[in-house]
């Protein structure tokens, strides 16, 4: 179980979310990744152009990716990002995070274990789904797409999948049909959503978000959330959770202790 760090607002994502990796790397890691929506048109004139999911892994530390990153063009204002500690398929860069659809339309990235994710794997494969890692986590991807065949409702299909999963989890997703939105998720795996001006964040603990906002929400388990540049809605079920920030007292080293007075403790 290791970190997930996601930004939506104004500012470029690719380095605040390498930054906030790199708070959460006392977690322990052996990869990472990150999505990150990209709309031709902040890159050219191309109106109307598509919004494209650019994806980068890399296997080891943070630093490895932040290489890959520089080297590739990365431009967007909307992104998730990962560090995985591997439960079920090697540490590899095609098991690590964000885990992309069939159609390389959606994007997630998942801390925890799906207990039945073999279950739910088999009936995937049934219907034609062809998994690229080994990993449990895949499942939930594929999960949403066969929701979205019913229908185009990406916040409904999200809703539908989280109910068929057992076990544990904290999720990001972004989706290249709704590439202004961050749908969050929260079961036994600890999220906290950062409120920003203008911009919001999503972590596994509020070690990454400090350095930009004081007020947090911390995901209940049940809940799910949709970020937008404008705000936020959680809900557990279809029903609305109406939670106000909380504002964080913690040093920026303390958070990263989590409470603990050491780290060899909190270890
Ligand atoms: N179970 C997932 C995997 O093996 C997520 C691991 C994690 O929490 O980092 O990829």
């Amino acid at each position: 179980m290791c970190g997930i760090i996601g930004y939506i607002g104004k500012r470029e994502a690719k380095d605040l979310l390498v930054e906030g990796l790199k708070r959460l790397e006392y977690r322990g890691y052996d990869s990472a990744g990150m999505a990150i929506v990209e709309n031709k048109e902040s890159r050219s004139k191309n109106k109307g152009g598509k919004s494209i999911l650019k994806i980068v892994k890399a296997v080891g530390k943070v630093a490895n990716l932040e290489k890959k990153l520089e080297q590739a063009t990365v431009v967007g204002s909307v992104g998730i990002a990962h560090t995985r500690w591997a439960t079920h398929g090697k540490p590899s860069e095609k098991n690590a995070h964000p885990h992309t659809s069939q159609a390389g339309d959606i994007a997630l990235v998942h801390n925890g274990i799906i207990e039945n994710y073999q279950l739910l794997k088999t009936e995937l494969v049934k219907k034609g789904y062809r998994f690229r890692s080994e990993t449990d986590s895949e499942v939930i991807v594929h999960l949403i797409s066969e929701k979205l065949k019913k229908s185009q409702d990406l916040e409904g299909a999200f809703r539908e999948a989280l109910k068929m999963l057992r076990g544990t989890y904290g999720i990001a997703l972004l989706s290249k049909q709704d590439p202004e939105k961050i749908l969050v998720a929260r079961m036994g795996s600890p999220l906290v959503i950062g409120v920003g001006k203008d911009e919001f964040f999503v972590a596994s603990d509020v070690a990454p978000l400090i350095a930009h906002t004081r007020k947090v929400i911390y995901l209940d388990d049940g809940e799910y959330g949709v970020l937008t540049r404008d705000g936020y809605t959680i809900r557990s079920g279809k029903n609305v959770s109406k939670k106000e920030p909380v504002e964080v007292e913690w040093s920026e080293t303390e958070a990263k202790r989590d409470g603990y007075p050491h780290f060899m403790l909190k270890e």
